[in-house]
């Protein structure tokens, strides 16, 4: 039985809200990271940068069909950061059906055909996803490197004490504050291998296991853990792999009464 694992966060790990939680290795200013564009393969990547795409796929711990998502970060020369894991509950551990696309199961669990050559199709993922925004508030920090650092989500300055809502509907996989750093964070896990992330909150109104509705309140946004000041740290992953919430995100912040 293959082991559902919930490559998580630790995500956040590389989060540069704080300086600890060094669970990925440092990364010297030497290498290149590349983030996917729409259209994107990974063939026209490696073959716009002169790399081999089996290389590029190596070093950044890609498996058939090679599977890359808009917003994701890939090492062009040095070699990515392996996921960390956390294990999902036990409900989670059985085959979940007709949760992926086509049925297929997700990199690194193998067995599907290679297929380098497939396109990013951001309209369907797009589609897939529908994320509403958490909070309401300003982007303080934005996905991607930050003093040399990589940010693997956004910053959203709220006043503490703001509630925090579900970006999509989903379950509950991870209600702690067992990850130094990040505070209290929630973690839910939505079809197709979709997990967002809300760190930092003053408290978590939801615990682990509970289903929850898009906008549904999950948390009081806060500064627990190393924060500056009261913000949502916000990520989006697709399987293990951090992409760019804003990619997911209406380009414009709905008013919520
Ligand atoms: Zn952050």
């Amino acid at each position: 039985m293959a082991l559902r694992l919930l490559y998580l966060l630790v995500l956040l790990a590389s989060s540069a809200c704080y300086k600890t939680v060094v669970l990925q290795a440092p990364v010297s200013k030497s290498e290149a990271i590349y983030q996917v564009r729409a259209g994107d393969t990974l063939y026209s990547v490696s073959k716009r940068h002169g790399t081999d795409y089996r290389t590029l796929a190596r070093r950044n711990h890609l498996h058939y069909p090679y599977t890359i998502y808009t917003g994701q970060r890939l090492y062009l020369r040095g070699v990515a950061p392996r996921p960390s894991y956390i294990p999902l509950p036990k409900r989670h551990k059985k085959p979940v059906r007709g949760r992926s696309v086509n049925g297929k199961k997700r990199p690194g669990h193998g067995v599907v055909k290679p297929r380098p050559h497939k396109r990013v199709s951001t309209a369907r993922h797009r589609r897939v996803v529908r994320l509403s925004w958490p909070v309401r508030g300003k982007v303080t920090s934005k996905f991607g490197r930050r003093h040399g650092r990589p940010h693997d989500g956004i910053d959203i300055s709220v006043p503490e004490g703001t509630p925090v809502r579900a970006a999509a509907e989903g379950d509950v996989v991870y209600s702690s504050r067992r990850l130094t750093g990040y505070g209290n964070l929630i973690i839910i896990r939505h079809t197709h291998d979709m997990f967002t992330a809300y760190a930092h909150n003053q408290s978590n109104l939801v615990r682990r296991g509970t289903h929850v509705k898009r906008g549904e309140i999950i948390a009081r946004a806060g500064r627990t853990g190393h924060a500056s000041g009261p913000h949502v740290h916000f990520e989006v992953r697709r399987g293990p792999t951090p992409v760019n919430p804003l990619v997911y995100l209406p380009k414009r912040q709905r008013k919520r009464r």
